[in-house]
């Protein structure tokens, strides 16, 4: 499991610390009516699993794990105002764009995988 800062635009400027899983496999059907199959890692999977739970009526709001880990983008851009480990120690340290990785316990860029 991934832990990530997330935004949206229907929250307005606040940031939500979500944890989802690293990879997902999703089927659906090409523009040909094929059906297809593949399994998105990182960004991609993230960005699908936030949009699927639109699709469900959930936001960032619903999926985080807590009240405390909700803040606004005034206080994400001075998150070296925040007190050490706060909300987590996981949350603290994961910057925008990047993962913690629940497994390792290390974080990691947020690009394509
Ligand atoms: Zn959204």
């Amino acid at each position: 499991m991934y832990g990530m800062w997330e935004n949206c635009v229907s929250c307005g400027a606040c940031h939500a610390w979500v944890i989802r899983p690293q990879r997902v496999t999703c089927t659906g059907y090409d523009q040909h009516g094929k059906r297809k199959q593949q399994v998105l890692g990182g960004m991609l999977a993230r960005c699908l699993m936030h949009e699927l739970d639109h699709l469900s009526g959930k936001t960032i709001l619903q999926q985080t794990v807590g009240p405390e880990f909700v803040v606004s983008g005034v206080a994400m851009a001075q998150r070296d105002l925040w007190p050490a480990n706060f909300p987590s120690a996981e949350a603290y340290m994961t910057g925008s764009h990047q993962f913690f990785d629940y497994v390792t316990n290390y974080n990691y860029r947020a690009t394509r995988v």
